[in-house]
């Protein structure tokens, strides 16, 4: 099983997984916490390449092909081993960030964005997508509470960041069944119940 957590900053991503992975682990289950960018050697590297405001900032192309590298590796050498060995993989963020931010943030043209991502994975779709929906705003100044520096997306403007929203919801309605959208203004505990209940009807044996 694979689920992909993906929403806006400051949804409460972390959160949520962390509560999502101690569950199934409490009912037995092998559980594979990943992300992207930056879940192997590679990928912390790439990771600092396209956030850290240190380095020049890569443009739209290139900062595309760096998260496509990062994705191609994490999936190689992460994700679909973890899956042959039947465990279940919650992932920070994957091809729905590109789609969302190199994609409509960055006005890459998406269907582009979207061939590279499947060329890069292999076609690996999530069997679940649980979208966090936040309002940049919301999202962005709880980010900015937190003592960790800003990395560049977070530098973006609230234009950026609305489409970056849009997407998302955009391509939550295009599949719906893949998708479980969460308002991530509501309780924690309560985001934390419906997403074990989606997960759990993947789950029945
Ligand atoms: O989710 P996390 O905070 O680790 O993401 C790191 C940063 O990378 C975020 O600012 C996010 O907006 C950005 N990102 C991106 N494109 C992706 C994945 C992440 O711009 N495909």
């Amino acid at each position: 099983l694979f689920v992909v957590f993906e929403g806006g900053e400051g949804a409460g991503k972390s959160t949520q997984l962390a509560t999502l992975a101690e569950r199934l682990r409490g009912h037995g289950r092998e559980v594979v916490v990943t992300r992207e960018p930056g879940a192997t050697g590679i990928g912390e590297q790439i990771r600092s390449l396209v956030l850290d405001t240190a380095v020049e900032a890569p443009s739209p192309r290139a900062e595309a092909l760096l998260y496509a590298a990062d994705r191609a590796h994490h999936v190689a050498t992460v994700v679909r081993p973890a899956l042959v060995r039947g465990a279940v993989v919650i992932s920070d963020r994957y091809v729905d960030s590109s789609l969302a931010y190199q994609g409509a943030g960055r006005t890459l043209p998406v269907d582009e964005v979207s061939w590279l991502s499947s060329w890069a994975t292999g076609g690996l779709k999530p069997d679940l997508v649980v979208l966090l929906d936040v309002e940049p705003q919301t999202g962005l100044s709880r980010v900015a509470s937190r003592s960790a520096g800003v990395d560049r997306l977070e530098a973006e403007s609230v234009a950026f960041h609305e489409r970056v929203r849009y997407a998302f919801l955009d391509l939550a309605a295009s599949d719906p069944k893949r998708y479980l959208v969460l308002d991530a203004s509501r309780p924690v505990g309560e985001t934390a119940e419906r997403v074990a209940r989606r997960v759990g009807e993947f789950l029945v044996d």
